[in-house]
């Protein structure tokens, strides 16, 4: 086990007890996908732990690379370290890469809430770090990141010097894993809630109590293509949560913008993100309801954009038939409620729901409005959440701008 004391060279991985695999099995390892199921493993070392390192190696003996393990896990290890590169080396130098890139493409005056950290798409299983000015916050879902956090930890205020590092891991793989919830301080000062800029826009954000770890980043870019659609616009934002796209829309210069969320309190903070930015809005402006019983009873033709950005509807591989037939009716009664000639913006972050299947979803929904609709645009997750081609599994966001005659 890594002692966080020590530097991130001194590090001795020469110890570290081989994992072999089946000769059939090794394929994927070579192809830099970082997921080794528990099929693949034609030796468990005696004297491995779960949570622990391991050194990978072919049928051949030849090392393949590093990847930390867990028995009781259906992927019962995931890669740090490819070729002989030392995993601790390797962590080091995904993190840097990691926020390096970030601070490349992001100007902290336009944008400082991003997304340092992706998981598998920076080859740091198990890991997300979002940066919300000066306090990061992490989010573990492996017991051998859990193992690796002190390591982590040290390498990320080295890189980046924070006011306060929090944990807020609470998905749902961490019981798999054998882990609980936990939410906690890890480094520097107590805080409250902060205020972020997403290029140029202000909000209020509430790490400890909000959804996820504070917002939702991965929609930056769409927000951003509804600001320039929206002129003249009378925008509904389904799901809105604290008001990202609602602001953005304002920015553009709406004619109104309707904000529909079944949390009073990520309505109550997208009221005073307006604020915030000085739009003015009236009480009718924020709807605490269930969108798919607000379009239900919606007036045709009240709005002309509609946005549905959902929380993930299907969680489970077992949930895509009921979570696809949801996707289903809220398309198709944002498609038969849409004002002639107007746009739909339609999400889901299903990862099980993959694009050929919501492409099929919006297909049926399309059917049973009885519209006539094209697809304008097509877009992923911004590009803080980068996606290894090693790793497609990583792509979870779909998001397709439609235009309903
Ligand atoms: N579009 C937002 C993120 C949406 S997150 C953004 O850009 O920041 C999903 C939101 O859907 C959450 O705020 C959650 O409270 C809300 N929600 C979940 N189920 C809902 C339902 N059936 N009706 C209305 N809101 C719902």
């Amino acid at each position: 086990m890594p002692n966080s004391s020590r530097s991130p060279q001194t590090h001795s991985t020469g110890h570290l007890p081989p994992l072999k695999l089946h000769a059939n099995r090794e394929k994927s390892v070579r192809n830099r996908h970082p997921w080794i199921f528990s099929g693949a493993i034609a030796h468990w070392p005696h004297d491995l732990e779960d949570g622990g390192l391991a050194a990978v190696c072919a049928a051949n003996g030849e090392r393949l690379g590093y990847a930390y393990v867990n028995r009781r896990c259906s992927i019962a290890a995931r890669m740090v370290a490819f070729g002989d590169t030392d995993p601790y080396t390797a962590i080091r130098d995904n993190l840097t890469r990691a926020v390096a890139f970030r601070r490349k493409h992001f100007d902290p005056a336009q944008t400082n809430a991003v997304r340092l950290v992706n998981g598998e798409g920076d080859m740091l299983p198990g890991l997300i770090v979002d940066e919300y000015a000066d306090v990061l916050v992490l989010q573990i879902s492996t017991l051998g990141m859990e193992r690796l956090k002190p390591f982590v930890l040290e390498t990320l205020v080295a890189l980046t010097h924070p006011r306060a590092v929090y944990e807020k891991s609470d998905v749902a793989a961490r019981y798999e894993e054998g882990l609980t919830d936990f939410a906690g301080l890890l480094h520097g000062r107590d805080f409250g809630p902060l205020v972020v800029t997403e290029q140029g826009l202000r909000f209020h954000v509430d790490i400890k109590h909000g959804q996820k770890t504070g917002l939702f980043l991965d929609q930056r870019d769409m927000r951003a293509l509804v600001q320039s659609l929206a002129a003249g616009r009378q925008v509904l934002n389904g799901f809105a949560y604290t008001g990202g796209f609602s602001l953005y829309a304002h920015r553009g210069r709406a004619r109104r913008v309707v904000s529909v969320d079944s949390s009073s309190g990520a309505l109550k903070l997208a009221r005073s993100n307006h604020t915030l930015n000085g739009f003015s809005v009236t009480d009718d402006d924020f709807v605490e309801a269930d969108v798919f019983a607000y379009l239900r009873q919606l007036d045709a033709a009240a709005f002309d954009f509609i946005i549905l950005d959902p929380p993930a509807l299907a969680r489970k591989r077992e949930d895509v038939i009921r979570a696809g037939r949801a996707y289903k009716d809220l398309n198709r009664l944002a498609m038969a409620k849409v004002a002639p000639g107007g746009l739909v913006l339609t999400c889901s972050c299903s990862h099980f729901v993959d694009e050929k299947l919501f492409g099929q979803i919006v297909f049926q929904a399309a059917c049973e409005a009885g519209r006539q609709v094209r697809i304008l645009h097509r877009h992923r997750q911004a590009l803080d959440h980068p996606v290894s081609v090693f790793h497609p599994e990583g792509s979870y966001l779909k998001s397709l701008l439609l235009s309903v005659d």
